[in-house]
């Protein structure tokens, strides 16, 4: 039988590497990080799409306690988040305990050994006293299913598998989706497409982006006065949270707050796109907040541009030579980008497949009952198990927020844990099912459940309708619950196992 390690950790992304840090920590030293990718980095591996960047100040999109003053940008380039990434692992010495083009298909726990026994595609298993799953919320591409895309003759690519040895220089280039993602790669490829078809199904909101380059007094600042850069992460982190707490939790009583999102976008359009015919095109009919909204200075000029057009006309199929809508109109492409985002809902959550005490089929109990995670993180029968990625466990709108308050729940509950002398914690059915009531409420007030939904088809929402996605609440309360949930909620008990 193969060694028990501290913990098997899937993902080596930032959320996989925030629980290495805090495992690490707390003395856990054996620790296993299995990752399907050939490098770490989770998002910022696998995206390297032209005009990838992040679309939360820098300052705020990074570990509090590992701040990095030589962000060249206020939303920095991909690549920094990548070399970040790499800084990260390297400081904190992780990368010993990864290993990479590993693809976990399954995980059990062993109630005997009591620990985790994690099945890998290549044939072997690997043990751990704990299983934290770290696989990302947008980590399965989705691949549109429209008829005859195998036929295609040109070049196809997803946007999570940029290939840059297509040509995209002269071509007649078509790209399906207008997500946060298209809305980054459209300026690019309506930079140097012969011909340029955007087809969109639904609009999305876009609000002006207030970015520029950091300039190096400022960098040198953040590097010799580190409290220059946490009062700059401050201030984001306050305009996020009003942003996401007023204008989308709190949209029942503050629906004055979503209005003013909403107006902010709709001005950007109107001052941005003179033709009537294009803008209506571009405005969305449902509430802002129901769906990701995105910033972009140059999204919305490159629609005017003479040689690049906006189709709403839904497409019927592809066939080798392009794509034809419904209405017969055919576009002849060289190139086809699928910009058409993540299968969040039918392939992840969990990403694959979880079986706890009693046989608890983690995908199925979720899709049965109701998709929940109590603190989004634990779930009850399933022991000594942290799921990064989990229903209402998204807090604010910068990821590290929500990684952050992982680790403080970590470090509260292992502790606990020990305290007792025990070696197995579980989350109790009444805790969750509490949890998950208040939840519910909560969302009750959101623009989710309050709000006009029905037309933006966000990913927020699940295959039962609900928007469980995000946690309602502030990211204050979030990090406060996690350093001072009740250790009732949790049961504790000791292995018959020695632990080696
Ligand atoms: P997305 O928001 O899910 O957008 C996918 C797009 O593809 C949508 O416009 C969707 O239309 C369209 N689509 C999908 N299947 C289609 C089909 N069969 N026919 C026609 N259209 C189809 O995905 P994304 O743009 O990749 O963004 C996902 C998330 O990633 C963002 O919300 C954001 O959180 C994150 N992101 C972050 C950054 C960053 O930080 N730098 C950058 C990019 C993305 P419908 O809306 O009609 O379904």
């Amino acid at each position: 039988m193969s060694q028990i390690h501290d913990a098997v950790i899937v993902g080596a992304g930032f959320g996989g590497m925030g629980a290495a840090i805090q495992l690490r920590r707390m003395g856990y030293d054996d620790l296993l990080v299995l990752e399907r990718e050939d490098d770490l980095g989770g998002t910022w591996h696998v995206n390297r799409y032209p005009g990838l960047a992040v679309d939360i100040p820098s300052a705020t999109y990074s570990y509090s306690f590992e701040p990095n003053p030589h962000w060249s940008r206020l939303f920095a380039p991909g690549a920094e988040l990548k070399a970040y990434a790499t800084h990260v692992a390297e400081k904190y010495d992780l990368r010993h305990h990864m290993r990479f083009g590993a693809v976990v298909e399954g995980a059990e726990w062993d109630e005997a050994r009591s620990c985790w026994e994690v099945r890998l595609a290549d044939g072997s298993v690997e043990r751990g006293r704990f299983l934290v799953t770290a696989t990302g919320f947008l980590s399965q591409p989705r691949m549109p299913d429209i008829p005859g895309i195998e036929d295609f003759a040109g070049d196809v690519v997803h946007t999570t598998r940029w290939d840059d040895d297509v040509e995209l220089e002269g071509r007649r280039i078509g790209i399906i989706g207008t997500g946060a993602t298209a809305v980054q790669l459209i300026p690019e490829l309506g930079r140097v497409a012969r011909h340029l078809t955007v087809y969109q199904r639904t609009p999305i909101y876009v609000s002006p982006k207030i970015d520029g380059k950091v300039p190096g007094a400022v960098r040198g600042a953040f590097a010799k006065v580190p409290l220059t850069q946490r009062a700059a992460r401050l201030t984001g982190t306050a305009i996020l949270e009003v942003m996401m707490v007023a204008g989308v939790l709190h949209f029942r009583n503050l629906p004055w707050a979503n209005a003013i999102g909403k107006a902010a976008c709709e001005r950007h359009l109107k001052r941005q796109v003179k033709d009537p015919e294009l803008r209506a095109k571009l405005t969305p009919d449902y509430d802002f907040g129901c769906k990701r909204p995105t910033f972009s200075n140059t999204y919305y000029p490159t629609l005017t541009r003479p040689h690049v057009d906006l189709e709403t006309t839904t497409i019927d199929h592809v066939d080798e030579a392009g794509i034809v809508t419904t209405d017969g109109r055919r576009a002849d492409l060289d190139v086809l980008v699928l910009a058409t985002g993540f299968n969040l809902w039918d392939e992840n959550f969990p990403a694959f497949r979880i079986v706890g005490r009693d046989g608890r089929d983690l995908g199925r109990w979720w899709r049965d009952n109701r998709f929940c995670a109590y603190e989004g993180i634990t779930v009850p029968k399933l022991p000594n198990f942290l799921s990064l990625n989990s229903p209402y466990s998204y807090s604010g709108l910068s990821y590290f927020t929500t990684i952050e308050t992982q680790m403080a729940h970590m470090e509260r509950l292992l502790g606990a844990m020990r305290d007792r002398d025990a070696d197995v914690f579980e989350v109790r059915e009444e805790a969750n099912d509490a949890f998950l009531d208040r939840m519910t409420d909560l969302l009750g007030n959101s623009v989710f459940n309050a709000g006009s939904c029905a037309t933006a088809r966000s990913y927020y929402f699940n295959q039962h309708g609900e928007a469980v996605l995000l946690r309602p609440t502030s990211t204050i309360s979030a990090h406060r619950e996690a350093v001072r949930f009740p250790i009732d909620d949790y049961e504790f008990r000791t292995s018959k196992v020695p632990v080696a």
